[in-house]
């Protein structure tokens, strides 16, 4: 067991788990977590924007942000709820990578798994 300071606090704790969090601090960001839940899954809420979640909610956008990138948090049913894009920066309700740049990785993906292809291909018919 590890010694660690808790993100939140400050304070010195032993790790047990791979939160940043003392075990008091994971409790209140559990709760804070399931505050932000339960109200972007009210339908009057749907269209809540970001600084609305966090006057609402009183949990910052730093946390929210970080539901959302650890795939807790789904916001794809609030459209107005959007968060930079980790790669592009665009605002995005995807998730931490938005819908154009998983297309873009996937083609790259792909560019790149054909230019092997193409090149073992190469490499086959030079050696015969
Ligand atoms: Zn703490
Ligand atoms: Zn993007």
């Amino acid at each position: 067991m590890d010694a660690a300071t808790c993100h939140m606090c400050g304070r010195l704790f032993m790790k047990q788990t791979r939160s940043p969090y003392c075990p008091s601090c994971n409790e209140v960001d559990y709760q804070n977590f399931l505050k932000v839940r339960d109200f972007i899954r009210e339908p009057v809420n749907k269209q809540t924007t970001i600084g609305g979640l966090v006057e609402a909610t009183g949990v910052s956008e730093l946390d929210i942000t970080r539901y959302i990138h650890e795939g807790r948090l789904i916001i794809k049913d609030n459209p107005a709820l959007a968060i930079g894009c980790v790669r592009c920066g665009q605002p995005t309700n995807e998730g931490k990578i938005c819908a154009r740049c998983q297309d873009d990785m996937h083609k790259e993906l792909s560019i790149l798994q054909e230019s092997m292809t193409k090149q073992s291909t190469v490499r086959a018919y030079r050696l015969d």
